[in-house]
């Protein structure tokens, strides 16, 4: 039962990956001012990629961003952008990108995707 024991990791892993957003800073406290923030998130491999927008409610959203790994083959796969959107949003930049590559390891091989991320937000005066 290949797939079950696939979707159980997949299940785990979004639970740990909620509790880390449920225990994480609001994003309203760490950038007070903060009225709006868009993602464009595209996660290329080869020759591909794979584009979605992620809108963020500022009152409610925490001041974490992961991406997980596309690749139901990735181990441990895992974009962890908060470090240079954390920054960028202190600055009070309103477009600014970056890109992450992916840690996890495909059987004995590490995994090559990539994620780029354009990002808009907006202040209040
Ligand atoms: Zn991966």
């Amino acid at each position: 039962m290949m797939s079950y024991r696939r979707n159980t990791v997949a299940a785990q892993r979004f639970a740990e990956r909620r509790r880390r957003e449920a225990d994480a800073p609001r994003l309203s406290e760490q950038v007070p001012g903060l009225s709006s923030l868009q993602l464009e998130i595209e996660e290329r491999f080869g020759v591909g990629g794979i584009k979605h927008t992620r809108r963020f409610v500022i009152d409610r959203a925490p001041a974490l961003f992961l991406v997980p790994c596309g690749d139901p083959r990735c181990i441990d796969g895992e974009h962890d952008l908060t470090a240079s959107v954390m920054q960028a949003l202190r600055a009070h930049e309103t477009s600014f990108h970056g890109s992450d590559d992916c840690r996890g390891s495909i059987g004995p091989a590490p995994c090559a995707r990539v994620v780029q991320f354009d990002a808009t937000a907006a202040y209040r005066a």
